[in-house]
């Protein structure tokens, strides 16, 4: 019997019991599995590098609430923080000496800020990033990669045109053309196209908005040339570079994935820059900040508004700072990089021995598999994956106790909490998974 049709099966109980009351039984739709076909876990408790679901199995977590969980479930330090906030009080609604420590703590590790706003999403960081960028440069034109995202505010929910680098179409109902036709959507990595974009229409464009290290195609990396290539155009344009760093702020590295490229590219730093879930620590909590020029755009002293009751607020802004002052201690990031290499490595050689086509890449503690030869460079050669091999590979990892991204598009991460131990069992997991393959 399967388990999607085992009549006690908590999980299946569960997600029909859901499906009555929320759309699609989910509240963010890539819970759903819809992609990978079976019953979602619903996860009762986690500790450490551990999740469990309502069935009472144990699975390894290599989603980590898709990033936040950089410390692993439930770590001491950030617990009690958090108990002791939510004892003071939930929310104000008023300034807290707490939202300056936090503030002070993220300029401290990215220096290409002056100031940052707190927000409560990472959509709602980029939403506004947009907004502040379009206020500060008098422009509406913004320029998107194929394949990023940068959650789901209207004007970044859009696709190529009839071809790439053509203005957009809506990619969801209820996004009017008119918003989406003002976002140009480009070949990640594509020079060409960059060129093209910069010389046809430089003068319009407000920003540049890129995840340095894609992690919604997976893991994709923007080629050190093709960043430099952005720096340039944007600052000859009068156009902002912001970099979306939701996901490789302070999981890639503790200055976030622009400072590798400062290491590679001289005078090197984004004009602006969108962070989220490891600064929040699991809580709620995202950010957007820049230089003091840009930032004092926004209300209440310039023109360019952008609120939130929830913003800075209390328990979130405890986990957060609690979880980076945790994260910046000495070793922590070669340590992190070390088990997330290792991990990809013994994949690698798992594949290997099963003669399973596969490349991997990861940087800190964010990682990307692929079911093929090489490592692809944008949107296209992601997709170029056979979705039905990597559900099987899914499933057999579901099953042996190993939970990763269920979509082959989306990126993995490994936390402080994640054991040798938990490494060696993952490999036993994949070497029956990946048999599963070559079948
Ligand atoms: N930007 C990036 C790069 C992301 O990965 C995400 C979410 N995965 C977002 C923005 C949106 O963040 P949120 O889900 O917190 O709204």
């Amino acid at each position: 019997m399967t388990p999607d049709t085992d009549r006690t099966d908590a999980n299946l109980a569960l997600f029909e019991r859901a499906r009555r009351v929320i759309p699609g039984g989910v509240n963010s739709p890539v819970r759903a599995f819809r992609a990978v076909g079976g019953t979602p876990r619903f996860i009762t408790r986690a500790e450490g590098a551990y999740i469990w679901d309502a069935n009472g199995q144990r699975y390894i977590d290599y989603i980590g609430s898709w990033g936040p969980m950089i410390l692993g479930h439930g770590h001491p330090a950030v617990l009690e923080a958090v108990q002791k906030a939510a004892r003071d009080g939930f929310s104000f609604g008023a300034p807290t000496e707490r939202e300056i420590e936090l503030a002070e703590e993220i300029l401290r590790h990215v220096p290409s800020m002056d100031m940052v706003r707190l927000v409560s999403s990472g959509t709602e960081a980029a939403m506004s990033a947009i907004r502040l960028a379009r206020g500060a440069t008098g422009r509406n034109k913004l320029v998107k990669f194929e394949g990023c995202y940068h959650g789901h505010a209207d004007a970044l929910l859009v696709k190529a045109g009839s071809g790439l680098a053509t203005f957009g179409h809506p990619t969801s109902a209820g996004v009017p053309a008119v918003v989406a036709q003002d976002t140009l959507v480009l070949e990640y990595n594509n020079l060409s196209q960059l060129e093209a974009a910069f010389a046809a229409h430089g003068s319009e464009i407000a920003c540049l908005m890129i995840e340095p290290i894609a992690g919604n195609m997976n893991f994709v990396r923007a080629s050190v040339p093709f960043m430099q290539r952005c720096r340039e155009l944007c600052t000859q344009h009068g156009a902002l570079l912001v970099f979306d760093e939701v996901m490789t702020g302070f999981r890639v590295a503790l200055g976030g994935a622009q400072s590798l490229y400062a290491q590679a590219i001289p005078d090197f730093a984004p004009d602006l820059t969108v962070l989220g879930k490891v600064i929040g620590g699991g809580m709620p909590l995202a950010a957007f900040g820049g230089r003091c020029a840009v930032m004092e755009q926004l209300a209440p002293l310039g023109p360019v508004y952008q609120a939130g009751t929830l913003s800075g607020n209390p328990v979130a802004t405890a986990c957060g700072l609690a979880t980076l002052r945790e994260i910046s201690r000495e070793g922590f990031y070669d340590a992190l990089a070390r088990q997330t290499r290792t991990l990809i490595e013994g994949l690698k050689s798992e594949a290997d021995a099963a003669g399973v086509a596969f490349s991997a890449d990861s940087e800190g503690g964010m990682f990307g598999f692929f079911l093929l030869p090489e490592l692809p460079q944008n949107y296209t050669a992601v997709m170029k994956s056979d979705g039905a091999r990597f559900n099987t590979l899914f499933h057999g990892l579901l099953e042996r106790g190993v939970y990763v991204a269920p979509a082959l598009y989306e990126a993995g991460f490994v936390s402080a909490a994640h054991s040798d131990e938990d490494l060696a069992r993952t490999f036993e997991a994949a070497r029956a998974a990946f048999r599963l393959l070559t079948k």
